[in-house]
């Protein structure tokens, strides 16, 4: 019997080795720091309650307004109390649009008036308050808008996202080109309005907005979004033969810039303080709701990775940053500043993290590096796996971190189970109760993970 146990015992560990061959002390002792710092998050995590505070408290915090910058303070009250060594405004610029009264909307088929939801594009012109009424045509590809004439018409941009893609942010990149550069190529073939299929995986009544970008060599011609219900089935009654009529009335503008800030909060590196690692998430978000997925998870799990590093006492070996940047929605101007500090302060950002793909289960980290570093991220991947994460296959990052790519930073973003991501994102959904408390939890947990091991080893 007792020989008979030595022999399991070893053949357990033999088994063990050769299914874990990096399986060694420090492979162990990391493990069991990660354990360490995934039971402080799971337990005693405090961003779901901080979530609720900049969902509920505050509520939608588009760039510029009053609220962007209650979010600002709130967001440096949470850094304190997570107990970062130090926490800062950094100033930014940032462009300043609004909505002005709400739209309203109609279709006009074989005379009979229907109103309709929708919603201004971020950036866009609107009406001015007056009626625009007009005929609609539809393209379902961009490049049909030579092909039919759009001239004195509003152009109705039907372009689905690719349900075959089973990553929903490369149907978003893909489709998202009607909603990025539709009206202004609509104006060059003389449009006078454009009305775009909202950029959902799902078929609901809710226009979801974004950013457009005008080319200044065209008119600004009014853009708002309806829903996919909306656009199936104005498609359907034009398909028919029939002709649709549509009524638009917004009173959006851009008003020049604002000044705003990203918030800081740091905890000073204990052996290289030199060599910073951000992680980060963006703390303005668009009007028409909380901005809960998008992107209070990825401000909260931030401020999360600071907290639980604190609360364990560890003390990391390099500068861990935590930056809840500001306007990465419609201009950037949070990130610009951020790269322009780091330049000016010749900082050495050796990697950078961000959380903007909803607070969903998270699944992996997309990596931009080299592929040495990128080598060296990957071996650590056994270390995540009983947490739920093993894809460090896709290149990618965010784009608040994004252009640290100038300064030569390692890049990388959470991955998540992104399928209902686009059922809410920038709509009226996207509210604290879509978030679950433990999805929220688990990404704020390997975020931490990753975090110290850079900040342990370097990269
Ligand atoms: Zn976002």
């Amino acid at each position: 019997m007792k020989l008979f146990l030595s022999f399991s015992v070893l053949f357990f560990f033999a088994t063990l080795t050769k299914a874990q061959p990096s399986l060694n002390i420090s492979y162990i002792s990391d493990s069991t720091q990660i354990k360490n710092l995934a039971d402080e998050v799971m337990i005693r995590s405090t961003a779901y309650k901080n979530l609720r505070t900049l969902c509920k408290e505050i509520g939608p915090r588009l760039s510029g307004s009053s609220n962007a910058l209650r979010a600002v303070y709130a967001g440096k009250k949470m850094l304190e109390a997570a107990g970062a060594d130090t926490v800062y405004l950094q100033p930014c610029i940032v462009p300043h649009w609004v909505r002005g009264a709400k739209e309203e909307g109609y279709i006009l088929i074989n005379g009979t008036k229907e109103k309709i939801k929708l919603t201004s594009l971020g950036n866009s012109e609107g009406t001015n308050g007056k009626l625009i009424n007009a005929d609609v045509v539809e393209i379902k590809k961009m490049e049909d808008i030579s092909r039919v004439n759009v001239k004195g018409k509003v152009v109705l941009i039907n372009i689905e996202m690719n349900p075959t893609y089973i990553k929903t942010f490369r149907a978003y990149g893909e489709s998202g080109v009607g909603r990025r550069a539709g009206p202004s190529l609509a104006a060059e073939y003389g449009a006078v309005a454009v009305m775009v299929r909202s950029l959902a995986s799902n078929e609901d009544d809710h226009p979801h907005t974004g950013a457009t970008v005008y080319n200044d060599s065209f008119p600004k011609i009014p853009a708002v979004a309806i829903s996919t219900q909306m656009a199936n089935k104005i498609s359907s009654v034009l398909q028919s033969g029939k002709t649709v009529k549509a009524m638009i009335k917004s009173n959006c503008k851009m008003i020049g810039t604002a000044n705003s800030f990203n918030v800081i909060g740091e905890i000073r590196g204990a052996k290289f303080p030199a060599q910073i690692i951000t992680v980060g998430g963006h703390l303005d978000s668009w009007d028409l709701a909380e901005g809960a997925h998008d992107d209070g998870t990825g401000v909260v799990q931030s401020i999360e990775i600071i907290r639980s590093i604190k609360a364990q006492g560890i003390k990391p070996l390099r500068t861990i940053r935590a930056v809840l940047f500001m306007n990465e929605e419609n201009g950037g101007g949070g990130s610009k500043a951020y790269l322009q500090n780091a330049k000016q302060k010749k900082e050495q950002h050796i990697f950078a993290l961000e959380s903007d793909a909803g607070g969903f289960t998270p699944r992996g980290f997309n990596l931009d590096m080299s592929l040495e570093k990128e080598q060296k991220v990957k071996e650590w991947a056994p270390l995540f796996y009983q947490y739920g994460v093993y894809d460090f296959k896709e290149k990618g990052s965010g784009s608040d971190v994004g252009p640290l790519k100038e300064i030569g930073t390692s890049l990388a973003g959470l991955q998540t189970d992104s399928q209902r991501y686009f059922d809410l994102h920038h709509a009226e959904t996207d509210v604290f109760e879509a978030v679950s408390k433990r999805e929220l939890d688990l990404g704020a947990m390997n975020m931490a993970a990753l975090i110290w091991l850079v900040s342990e080893y370097g990269l």
